[in-house]
């Protein structure tokens, strides 16, 4: 299969139209040698032995520090980053590994012309494992296609932020012991907010959400997403604009920031990105056990004064970031964390083509 790069939102797996399915018979399988472009690349069970080894690795810091010796970790990113591109960096680091790329496109041979497969073609040769952040949507899937080594998709455009949605499960996990049954209000910038994409894709497969997306009409969540939840029996949604109005009903807050590199028109940011702030007033229109999640970086959306409050969950899932990266990495490479045993053995439905099956969490 071939892909253009593109300005749309594309579906994409690494080799099908739909999510990687289980069997009742499999165990988690084995990711070795698998790029990452979604988390639909891999099977309910797999994503939840990731969030198992993260939680191991967690406890385990001292027997995981040589899982992944002699490994190098290519780090590609076309767009600014702080936290995912350390997160990585780090997590191949305390696995014993070492680490190689760069930040900025501007510094590599991408100013001379080269096209991202010659990239790859080139990068693949030196690294085991890359990880790559591009402003464009299909950038991480054509990377894949050419290269030698597993590529994990470091963000994409407006598309897909995989890692960013390991983090994100790992923390509601820890903070409700489950990841379906709740009700998740996404709010911000809905339209460009990949992670929020990859988000609801992810929770869409292991069923029992609502979600409550609360826009400016300009920054609605696109209708491939929509259509992803609409197809999900046991997941539904409602859209608003007025965030105090149904703070009191989630369990889950998403707070994101609107995306400015991805505006043509300053005015229209200037204009869009002060519209949600959270602040203690408003946050005390919520449950008490309410968990508020941000990707970060954050500009206005959360005051700083809402960082003591107990339902503050933005800075735990930076720690789950690195954690579900150390685990993933790790497996696409093909290395087990010492000590670790998988207690997973495949749920006994998984989620079929129409995102209708759950799978035991
Ligand atoms: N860090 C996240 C991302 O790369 C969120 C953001 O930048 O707003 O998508």
């Amino acid at each position: 299969m071939s892909a253009e790069i593109t300005g749309a939102c594309p579906r994409q797996t690494n080799d099908s139209a739909c999510p990687a399915q289980d069997s009742p018979q499999d165990s988690p399988g084995s990711l070795e040698g698998m790029s990452v472009v979604t988390l639909d690349d891999m099977s309910t069970t797999n994503i939840l032995d990731i969030l198992d080894r993260a939680a191991y690795i967690d406890h385990h810091r001292r027997e995981v520090s040589h899982t992944c010796d002699g490994r190098v970790l290519a780090t590609l990113f076309y767009e600014p980053s702080t936290r995912t591109r350390l997160s990585f960096e780090t997590a191949m680091l305390r696995l014993g590994g070492k680490v190689i790329g760069f930040a900025g496109a501007q510094l590599a041979s991408v100013t001379k012309g080269e096209s991202i497969s010659d990239t790859l073609k080139t990068v693949s040769n030196y690294a085991d494992v890359v990880a790559i952040r591009h402003p464009k949507e299909g950038a991480a899937l054509v990377a894949a296609q050419a290269s030698r080594v597993p590529v994990i998709n470091a963000g994409d455009g407006g598309h897909m932020h995989p890692t960013q949605t390991l983090a994100d499960l790992a923390t509601l996990r820890s903070r409700f012991g489950r990841i379906t049954h709740l009700t998740v209000g996404l709010c911000g910038d809905l339209t460009f907010g990949r992670t929020v994409h990859s988000l609801i894709e992810t929770l869409c497969r292991f069923g029992d959400v609502h979600f409550v997306l609360i826009s400016p009409e300009e920054l609605t969540t696109p209708q491939y997403v929509l259509d992803r939840i609409d197809s999900t029996p046991s997941c539904s949604y409602t859209e608003t604009r007025d965030l105090s109005e149904v703070i009191g009903d989630l369990d889950v807050l998403y707070m994101t920031r609107v995306q400015k590199e991805r505006f043509f028109n300053e005015d229209d940011y200037l204009r869009l990105r002060d519209t949600y702030i959270l602040d203690e007033s408003k946050l005390s229109l919520s449950k008490p056990d309410m968990a508020v999640l941000h990707p970060l970086p954050r500009v206005n959306e959360i005051a700083v004064e809402v960082d003591d409050d107990p339902r503050a969950a933005y800075f735990e899932q930076v720690r789950n970031g690195m954690l579900v990266r150390m685990a993933l990495e790790s497996m696409v490479v093909g290395d087990e964390l010492e000590g670790y045993e998988p207690t997973r053995s495949g749920p006994p439905s998984g989620p079929a083509c129409a995102q209708s099956g759950k799978a035991a969490i």
